[in-house]
């Protein structure tokens, strides 16, 4: 297939209502969304990217520019065979992992749309469904997110996640047992909001049941993770760690974690995502996917890479009612069962795109 053009949307969209995380509050998403177009055929993708550089470097507004100025020049005019020659053409360029996941990802849906295979199958994914489960944000009292996680039971969702940070954790945690009990599967994400010198305080998480800590310490870690999970009965997950199948193979040889977390984002792109999900499975190392407020051509990118086997662990792909009053995709990613989710047979992502929808969320537009 031959790459003719590029488009670049930038989008604003509110959320049904703002989230916090241990690095900051939003209440809009701010999102690239890219379409690949190859002789009456388009792929399409999202960026992850935040409008700030507080979960990774990346930012909306760098992903644009790495994306005009680095990214697309490369692949306009390429004759490709396969969605895995990307990653090598834009090899050159170093990380910006987020900018270069939106690209890749839109030449893996145009490649399926192309072949008239779904997303799922191409990865070699065979599950036909999907359990997934929901990421709640801290909020300025316990009690607010005990009524969340209420919400998200009744919904029906199969594991909670709660996020926490210093001052905001063993109380939460105790709070959540006392009203759901032992049964709810629940773990929490601490976005590296803790170090070392606080092991005495992390060493009290295992009396909650967590079926993971996500990502404890800094970003940036797997050392001391390491000694962290040595002395913790509670799975360590990592997250913002590993954005490399070697960052995978290196945490795996220092015992960093039992768990990872694969965001295709995170790990720039489908193809780098399947290599980290291959090397886990290759050590017995389960592995979830992790979510970043995805719209729904994220989430339909997310489901397809859930559907391969060594995701055992339900996922933050939620539905799209979780965060959006009117998703960009048709259908809107809805349950088909209370925590389950299909994955598409369609073509491509398998969902389609409400261009109407679309155009209302796009403050600038570019054609390369
Ligand atoms: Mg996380």
């Amino acid at each position: 297939m031959k790459i003719d053009r590029v488009e670049l949307r930038y989008l604003q969209v509110p959320l049904k209502a703002p989230f916090e995380t241990s690095f900051g509050r939003f209440s809009v998403k701010d999102c690239i969304f890219v379409s690949v177009h190859s002789e009456g055929a388009t792929g399409y993708a999202e960026s992850v990217a935040f409008p700030a550089p507080y979960y990774n470097e990346e930012t909306t507004e760098t992903v644009w520019h790495v994306l005009e100025r680095f990214l697309i020049p490369r692949l306009i005019g390429q004759e490709l065979e396969l969605p895995e020659e990307v990653s090598a053409l834009l090899s050159p360029i170093r990380r910006n992992y987020m900018a270069i996941s939106s690209l890749e990802g839109a030449v893996w849906d145009l490649y399926c749309k192309r072949k008239g295979i779904s997303l799922a199958e191409a990865l070699g994914g065979k599950k036909r469904e999907i359990d997934v489960g929901v990421s709640i944000g801290i909020e300025p009292e316990v009690d607010m997110v005990l009524r969340n996680v209420e919400r998200f039971v009744e919904q029906g969702y199969k594991r909670m996640k709660v996020k926490i940070k210093p001052g905001f954790d063993i109380r939460l945690l105790e709070a959540i047992r006392k009203r759901f009990g032992n049964e709810l599967l629940l773990m929490a994400d601490a976005n590296s909001a803790y170090t070392l010198e606080q092991i005495d305080l992390l060493k009290q998480l295992d009396d909650y049941d967590l079926m993971m800590i996500e990502q404890p310490l800094a970003h940036d870690d797997i050392v001391d993770h390491a000694v962290l999970q040595k002395r913790l009965r509670t799975p360590i997950c990592l997250d913002e760690s590993i954005h490399t199948a070697e960052d995978a193979r290196k945490a795996i040889e220092l015992g960093s974690c039992r768990i990872m977390n694969i965001k295709i984002g995170r790990v720039g792109g489908l193809t780098n995502a399947k290599a980290i999900h291959d090397l886990c499975m290759r050590h017995d190392i389960p592995v979830w996917c992790g979510g970043m407020f995805e719209l729904g051509v994220g989430r339909a990118h997310n489901i397809a890479l859930s559907s391969l086997p060594n995701f055992t662990m339900p996922g933050d792909t939620s539905a799209s009612d979780r965060y959006w009053t009117q998703d960009i995709v048709e259908p809107a990613v809805a349950f088909i069962r209370p925590g389950t989710l299909a994955v598409p047979s369609g073509h491509g992502i398998g969902y389609e795109i409400n261009h109407k929808v679309l155009d209302r969320l796009t403050v600038r537009k570019s054609i390369f």
